[in-house]
């Protein structure tokens, strides 16, 4: 799936709606410390389905909404919507929203579906909130700081082709 634009509202530190067109080849985000690069990689975890708060740095999931600063009131929502195309050529548009004591609503294309249907949309790892074409702050690190069978795994998943041995294995024993 080609990623194609990023719109998020009421969503971490991104308060008043903002627009990230997602380019192919774009393969980093720079800017100054605390200006929202990590919250904009979690958006796209969060649209994709992410439900656990640590991956998100939050306590729950409601922290995910605008929680006020000396100057601004809290919001009491928080949207972000994902548009690309799939590989069949298919446009996609998926939106989630939180609400305050509601809990998290998704649509796609603009119907209204369940978390499961936006959850078989992504489950493919190439795709989803866990791919390796995401990559966190920290992650570098980890992948210099790996021992090799442990950094073989990170670029087998990454190539696609982690579940070859196990099927292998499985064909060996018949
Ligand atoms: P660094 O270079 O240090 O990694 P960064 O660009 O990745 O920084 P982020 O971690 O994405 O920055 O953004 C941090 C900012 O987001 C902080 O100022 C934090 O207060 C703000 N923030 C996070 N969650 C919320 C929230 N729910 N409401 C308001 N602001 C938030
Ligand atoms: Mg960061």
């Amino acid at each position: 799936m080609q990623l194609g634009k990023l719109r998020l509202s009421g969503f971490k530190s991104f308060v008043e709606p903002a627009t990230l067109s997602i380019e192919p080849g774009l393969t980093g985000v720079v800017g100054p410390n605390g200006c929202g690069k990590s919250n904009l990689l979690e958006a796209i975890r969060w649209v994709m389905g992410e439900n656990s708060p640590k991956s998100m740095r939050s306590g729950g999931m409601e922290d995910v909404i605008f929680a006020g600063t000396a100057t601004r009131p809290p919001r009491d929502f928080a949207e972000v919507v994902l548009s690309g195309t799939r590989s069949d050529g298919d446009e996609l548009e998926v939106m989630r929203r939180i609400e305050r004591g509601a809990g998290s609503a998704y649509r796609l294309n603009g119907r209204d579906v369940r978390a499961k249907d936006v959850a078989l949309i992504f489950a493919d790892a190439a795709t989803g909130a866990h791919s390796p074409a995401l990559v966190s702050q920290g992650k570098i690190a980890q992948v210099i700081a790996a021992k090799p069978t442990e950094r073989r795994q990170m670029l087998e998943e990454a190539a696609g082709i982690a579940g070859l041995h196990v099927r292998r294995r499985d064909a060996e024993a018949k």
